[in-house]
């Protein structure tokens, strides 16, 4: 499971961001203060840090200034509506991305998929099966020209079955690389988001997509 520390001295911002996150299958820890936050970041192995620039006792900047003197741990930095001179001052100190607050959840969600994906991959993967193009960097799916909205869930899931195509995937591998290790759920979920998938591109586009293998579970052949 992916771990992201969430550094933001506004408890608000913090426990909103914090509640989404682990909602969408991320591990969180939360740090107010921008050396506590800098300690933690050299620390730990974090697969990604959200620092706010306003923070006590050390600013963003300055963690992420001392944070990339050993460390690449992708950062994405929250800065003040109009405050430009932090998002040039946090690039260029080797800030993945930024966002202004106030930001809309999806936005960053989105945001953060790509900056982990980015971390794991290295490069854009892409896969296609007939019209359909999934971009594993961008985390965008296409059906021809029309943009497929998906949840990360749905899209880890796809992409996983998209890596292993021709190859059939029980329902405890899919938990396992799509839900984490850390998830103790019961093995329906895959189905029911398989049943998510089929309805949004199976079913739209009148593909048969998704094979269901009866007693081993599922695989995309062709
Ligand atoms: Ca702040």
């Amino acid at each position: 499971m992916q771990e992201i520390l969430i550094v933001e001295d506004e408890s608000k911002i913090a426990r909103f961001v914090s509640l989404e996150l682990t909602h969408e299958g991320y591990k969180t820890t939360c740090v107010a203060d921008g050396r506590e936050a800098l300690d933690l970041g050299l620390e730990r192995d974090f697969d990604l840090i959200i620092l706010d620039v306003m923070l006590p006792s050390l600013n963003g900047i300055e963690v992420l200034r001392r944070l990339r003197q050993s460390k690449d741990t992708p950062v994405i930095i929250l800065t003040a509506r109009d405050a430009v001179v932090d998002k040039v001052s946090g690039l260029d100190l080797g800030a993945n991305d930024y966002m202004t607050k106030p930001f809309a959840i999806e936005e960053l969600l989105a945001r953060i998929r790509v900056a982990l994906k980015r971390k794991t991959t290295g490069k854009a993967e892409t896969y296609q099966f007939g019209k359909l193009k999934v971009d594993v960097g961008s985390v965008t799916a296409v059906y021809g020209s029309e943009k497929i909205e998906l949840t990360k869930r749905e899209f880890d899931l796809l992409v996983y079955l998209l890596e292993n195509r021709n190859v059939v995937v029980t329902r405890e591998q899919a938990l396992d690389a799509v839900w984490g290790y850390d998830f103790y759920g019961n093995t329906n979920v895959v189905d029911v988001y398989i049943r998510y998938l089929r309805s949004k591109i199976d079913d739209v586009y009148k593909i048969d997509m998704i094979e269901t293998v009866r007693g081993s579970g599922y695989v995309i052949r062709g």
